[in-house]
Formats: C-alpha cells, sequence, structure tokens
C-alpha cells in the first residue's frame, strides 16, 4: 500500500508549529502527490484553535503561494472542525466550509460548546464518565448521534480519530458514514484506533483515510502505525481514499 496524499495537517494558525509552506515542502520532499492544511475550527479553548474565521482567508493566501512555489504537489485548503452540540453543529458555517477542498471534523473534548449544556455533554461528561456508569452510557449515546447528525447534515469528507477520548458506537457511525460518503480517519499520531475498530467499521461498508495529523512539518507524510492497523485489519486499498495498492 502506498499512500499518495495526507490530508490531515496543522501549521501555526492552530496549534501546529510549521508555517503552510513548510508543510508543503515536507510534503513535496517525502514524494506525496497531495497534502491538505487543516487547522482547527475556532471553538477549541486554549488557543488550539484559530484566533476567528476570519483566519482561513489568510491560510487560503498562504495556500496560494505554496501552490505557486511547489507546483507538483495538490494543497488542499481545509479545515479540522469541530463538532459543538450533539445536534452535529460545528463551529464553522457551511458557506465558509462550501469554500474548503476538504472538510475534516472531529469530536474534541477542549472545546466551547453551542451553550452551556451542549458543552456539559460534548466535554464535560466524557470527563466524568469513568466514574458512572449511567453518565458512560449517556454520554456513548449522545457521542455517537453528534457524530452521526455532523455527517448527515454537513459536508464532512474525513471524521478525525473517531471514538479518541470518546466512547462511541463505531458501528452505528460507520454505518451512516457509508451511506453518506465520509471516511472514518486512522490517525497515525493518536494510537488509539485498534484493528478492532476497522474490522468492525470495514464490515458497515464504510471507507477510510490514513493520516498524519502532523503537528510539525517533519510529521507531514509520517503514516507508519496507521498504515500498520491498515494492514493488519486486512483493509481492501480500494476503500482507504489516499492509498494506492
Ligand atoms: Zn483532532
Ligand atoms: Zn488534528
Amino acid at each position: 500500500m502506498r499512500v499518495f496524499a495526507d490530508y490531515h495537517t496543522h501549521t501555526r494558525f492552530s496549534h501546529g508549529k510549521g508555517t503552510v509552506m513548510d508543510n508543503v515542502r515536507a510534503a513535496a520532499r517525502k514524494g506525496l502527490e497531495a497534502v491538505a492544511i487543516t487547522d482547527h475550527g475556532p471553538a477549541n479553548l486554549f488557543g488550539l484553535g484559530v484566533r476567528s474565521l476570519a483566519a482561513f482567508d489568510d491560510i487560503a493566501e498562504e495556500v496560494e503561494k505554496a501552490r505557486a512555489a511547489f507546483p507538483g504537489v495538490r494543497v488542499l485548503m481545509g479545515v479540522e472542525a469541530n463538532i459543538i452540540d450533539t445536534h452535529g453543529g460545528l463551529d464553522v458555517p457551511a458557506d465558509v466550509l462550501e469554500r474548503m477542498n476538504i472538510v475534516l471534523a472531529g469530536h474534541h473534548l477542549m472545546v466551547r460548546g453551542r451553550t452551556v449544556s451542549d458543552s456539559w455533554k460534548l466535554a464535560g461528561r466524557n470527563f466524568v464518565a469513568r466514574w458512572s456508569r449511567s453518565l458512560a452510557e449517556r454520554a456513548r449515546v449522545d457521542n455517537t448521534k453528534s457524530l452521526i447528525e455532523a455527517v448527515r447534515r454537513n459536508r464532512v469528507d474525513v471524521v478525525t480519530h473517531p471514538g479518541l477520548h470518546v466512547s462511541i458506537d463505531t458501528e452505528e457511525l460507520a454505518r451512516e458514514c457509508a451511506r453518506v460518503g465520509t471516511a472514518l480517519e486512522i490517525n497515525a499520531k493518536h494510537a488509539h484506533l485498534d484493528v478492532e475498530f476497522v474490522k468492525v467499521a470495514a464490515r458497515q461498508g464504510a471507507s477510510f483515510c490514513i493520516d498524519s495529523d502532523a503537528h510539525s512539518p517533519d510529521q507531514v507524510g509520517e503514516f507508519g502505525r496507521a498504515l500498520e492497523v491498515a494492514i493488519r485489519a486486512g483493509l481492501d486499498p480500494e476503500r482507504i481514499i489516499n492509498v494506492r495498492a
């Protein structure tokens, strides 16, 4: 299997270390055909996300410059949007998503929910769930519903690190992703996705995307563990949107 594109990389516009140009240069060096710039949406706490939606205009400008400097690499303008309510609402509005070449969406805990109740359901409750079985069960239902609604209601190309720090019903999510044509990510940075998850999701007909989730330029195109999980799960390369056999 050869991964020809890295569709999940961060820059200084969120909490990555390099510039857009640095990530694209790294992609060119590693022989990637394509790379996406996917900084976090604005709802992340502690400065983990972009400062405001206006940042996407600045990123788009830098993407243009990187395209001119590295014509051999297809540079995708993108975002890793945050889920901010249990109805699958995102922190990036539809008109901004429309301008993106690729849209990733993920459930992050360090996020300001739309309301206090959303913050509790998406973040707070997941932190305390380990001490209460009933809270854990309710969290799992809402975590799964939030992701399913997110891919149903928005244009989402890839769900990032499904189930990272949160409990979800993999089967249900994968079934919906297969239906709407959203890929599930196998993330190289977070070692949470095991072979079993991939097997369960694959049985529902879902497609996958192998990403580095690079937070510094040297991590761009580093797929090591994710590729290993895909191989061990016996995934058909045709089911992975950025892989060629
Ligand atoms: Zn993420
Ligand atoms: Zn990320």
